[in-house]
This record gives C-alpha cells, sequence and structure tokens, in this order.
C-alpha cells in the first residue's frame, strides 16, 4: 500500500534519505526507529507529499507520489498523518475541530460530520468530550483528538510522528492504547517512536534508520539481535 524505492532527498547539501527502501503492506503496523537526524521525518513527509523528493519513487494506495497527474488532495484524504504538536484550533470545539475538514473539505452535511465525530471520538475513547475545547484537555487527550480528526478523513494508512514524545509516562499510554486499537482493527500504519517497547510489542516489523539509510529491517526480536554495530550501538545509547 506504501512502497518507497531508492528514495533521495536532500536539503540543500545535506543528503537526509541516502536511497532509501522499505514496504508498507495492507493491515500491517510499522514502527521507524533510529537516532535524532536520521532521516524518520523527513521520510513520513516524503510520502504524504510534504516534501518533494529528488530521487527514486514513492507509491501511495496505487498512486505515484509526485506524479503531477495524481491528486493531491486525495493523497492527503489516503494518508493520515499525526505529529508530536496536535496542532488543534483553540477557538473551536473537538467536534468543530474534527468535522471541520468533513464539512469541508469531503463536503458533508452537518449531520453526518457529527456522526463521524462521535464514531471516531469513541475509538479513541473521548465521546464525552465532543463539546469541550482543546485547552480543557490534557496533553494526551488533545492527541487523541488529532488522531480522531485523522481517522475522520477515512484513510487508507497513517503515519504517526513522535505522538508521543511531548507526553508524560501516563498519557503516553493511553496514547499508544489507542494506537495498538487501531493496528488490531487492522489499520495500516507507520510510525516513528522511541518508544521501544511499545515498537517490540506491538510493530509487526521494525525499520531501524541510520545517517539517512535503513540499516535492519525486521520483526521484533531484531531488538535483542542487532546485526549491525548501528543498531547495537543505538540501543545502547539510546537517542
Ligand atoms: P528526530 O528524531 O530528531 O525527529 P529525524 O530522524 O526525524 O530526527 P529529520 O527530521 O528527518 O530527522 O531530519 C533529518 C535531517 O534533515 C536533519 O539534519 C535536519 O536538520 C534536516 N532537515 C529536516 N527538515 C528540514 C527542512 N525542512 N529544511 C532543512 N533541513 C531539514
Ligand atoms: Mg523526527
Amino acid at each position: 500500500i506504501v512502497r518507497l524505492n531508492n528514495v533521495h532527498k536532500s536539503f540543500g547539501s545535506n543528503h537526509v534519505l541516502k536511497g532509501v527502501s522499505f514496504e508498507v503492506t495492507k493491515g500491517e503496523m510499522i514502527a521507524i526507529i533510529g537516532a535524532s537526524g536520521s532521516g524518520k521525518s523527513t521520510a513520513l513527509r516524503c510520502i504524504n507529499h510534504l516534501e518533494v523528493i529528488d530521487d527514486g519513487a514513492i507509491e501511495v494506495c496505487g498512486m505515484q507520489v509526485g506524479d503531477p497527474a495524481i491528486d493531491i488532495r486525495r493523497l492527503r484524504r489516503d494518508v493520515g498523518i499525526v505529529f508530536q504538536s496536535y496542532n488543534l484550533f483553540p477557538h473551536l470545539s473537538v467536534e468543530e475541530n474534527i468535522t471541520l475538514a468533513l464539512r469541508h473539505v469531503k463536503q458533508l452535511g452537518k449531520q453526518e460530520a457529527r456522526t463521524i465525530a462521535s464514531e471516531v471520538l469513541a475509538k479513541v475513547g473521548l465521546s464525552e468530550k465532543g463539546q469541550a475545547y482543546p485547552e480543557q484537555l490534557s496533553g494526551g487527550q488533545q492527541q487523541r483528538v488529532a488522531i480522531a480528526r485523522s481517522l475522520a478523513m477515512s484513510p487508507k494508512v497513517m503515519l504517526f510522528d513522535e505522538v508521543t514524545s511531548a507526553l508524560d509516562p501516563q498519557l503516553t499510554g493511553e496514547v499508544l492504547r489507542v494506537m495498538e486499537d487501531l493496528a488490531a482493527g487492522g489499520m495500516t500504519m507507520l510510525l516513528v517512536t522511541h518508544e521501544m517497547a511499545f515498537a517490540k510489542r506491538v510493530a509487526d516489523r521494525i525499520i531501524f534508520m541510520h545517517q539517512g539509510k535503513v540499516w535492519e529491517i525486521g520483526d521484533g526480536t531484531m531488538l535483542d539481535h542487532p546485526q549491525t554495530q548501528e543498531l547495537r550501538a543505538f540501543l545502547d545509547n539510546g537517542l
């Protein structure tokens, strides 16, 4: 459903992605790990065409990313992305945050949009918070609203970039649980995370990136038996 083939991306003279290739198949949950600056976020952003690649190819749901013929709105609708910062609109209620794009991008009527909002809020365990405003919610709850907002668009793939990094451990747990439920429900997911235990337990496969390249891809056991010195060093030293 997502395929990167020898993707290169530079920012000026900074060669950030140096021939990255991997695949996410339907229903898979894949975790990307790696040190700061290894190109994890850039890889996600390229998939969504938030960054334009210099070489190689990215295919998402049958669309060739970067091909001028594809509909970028369809790409963004099929690929949901959630960041570390939740970017909710502070002056809108939770429900309005979720229905906004449904009404304006998907052109749904008010009732239909509200029905979807309540469905996705239930999925993230926030059924009772539709009328609350973001400032009245904890960081973990706000992040779950951001996930719900993305889910409301019925994406075929969800990308998550360190969505728990700004949260304290307890709030992290509730957001991870939502992602675990999504994975169990069959959502195709690609997430960048520093939560090694979570990656190991929940991910179907783990991708280790280092200095703009993929060094290892494997299941959770690869963290117990690193094949490369680079992964071993990363696991020993953390970030
Ligand atoms: P972290 O774990 O800190 O989030 P990362 O693996 O996500 O790191 P990236 O954000 O992909 O790393 O950044 C990789 C490199 O690309 C870094 O050297 C960064 O400075 C550079 N970079 C990322 N985005 C831009 C940009 N928009 N303009 C210029 N350089 C950028
Ligand atoms: Mg990053």
